[in-house]
């Protein structure tokens, strides 16, 4: 049972907001320039994904009613921010145009200040506020890819981008809580340990732990890792994971939660492993300068 913690929901939500307006802000800068429909949202939502998991490993969060909060606050603020980063974009960009027009005009204005005048009012006019922005473009229409929207189908694009953001956020964070948590300390398990294995050291371990594996050495190219899992608070013997394939060249996974005396036969294979390979490395120096070691 993961408990609700308020303190962990109030850093949860100004982290999302702080990360959401910055992707948004990045997201307006890079869609400036490149903008491809559909695939540009759900991209900016996997960005929003992958930064939401690293808070939420950072703040040891795993409660899904916070997290969800905060993921569909995420989506909302990114693609706010994103129309706020535009509408500055499109005031910066009518600065410049006015400017360059004021420098193509400055002998028309020593001329004739009326009719210099009468020509600036037939630039388009800058929206003065970021909802004068948005209903302009509900106004003259929305470009989107090929299309230009209008009206309500304005409506829709923004509410359908929303909503590839936050499905994408969504589908990058929620395959990580599946990670092993403690909730007796809170915390998610760390790794603490990793490698890799050789035929006998899996075939060792399989005898060990009863780990259904047949026949390791058969594998014409042999691979296999192990992980050794632990939370902050050491509340466990550790989790152990392996990945190995199997002769089919088929990647299998096996996880198993440590107890004490598995975990401590573990750590001797590690010390006789490491206490071979010092004597190992010690022989072949006295091999390698036997004047020294006689
Ligand atoms: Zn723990």
């Amino acid at each position: 049972m993961i408990r609700f913690r308020w303190e962990k929901l109030l850093l949860w939500v100004v982290l999302t907001t702080v990360v959401a307006m910055a992707v948004g802000q990045l997201a307006a800068w890079v869609g400036g320039y490149l903008r491809p429909v559909v695939v540009f949202a759900l991209l900016v939502g996997c960005l929003l994904g992958g930064m939401l998991v690293v808070g939420i490993r950072l703040l040891d969060l795993a409660h899904r009613s916070s997290i969800l909060v905060g993921l569909v606050l995420a989506g909302v603020i990114c693609t706010g921010s994103e129309h706020w980063g535009a509408y500055r974009q499109a005031k910066r960009e009518y600065e410049r145009t006015l400017a360059d027009w004021q420098a193509k005009t400055q002998g028309l204005v020593a001329l004739s200040h009326q009719f210099a005048q009468a020509l600036q009012q037939q630039l388009p006019r800058p929206p003065s506020s970021f909802a004068e922005y948005l209903a302009s473009q509900l106004e003259r229409g929305r470009p989107i890819g090929p299309w230009l929207l209008k009206g309500n189908w304005v409506w829709i694009s923004w509410v359908l981008e929303a909503a590839l953001v936050l499905l994408a956020a969504g589908g990058v964070v929620w395959p990580t809580l599946r990670w092993p948590y403690c909730s007796s300390c809170e915390s998610w398990y760390r790794t603490i340990r990793q490698g890799r294995l050789l035929p006998a050291d899996l075939a060792q371990w399989a005898e060990l732990f009863q780990i259904p594996v047949f026949h390791p050495e058969s594998a014409r190219r042999f691979r296999a890792q192990f992980r050794l899992l632990q939370c902050l608070g050491q509340c466990s013997a550790g989790r152990l994971q392996l990945v190995w394939e199997n002769p089919h060249g088929q990647l299998q996974r096996w996880e198993v939660k440590l107890d004490t005396l598995q975990r401590e036969k573990l750590n001797t294979i590690w010390e006789e492993a490491s206490d071979q390979a010092h004597s190992s490395d010690s022989t072949s120096a006295s091999a390698c300068f036997p004047n020294r070691s006689s």
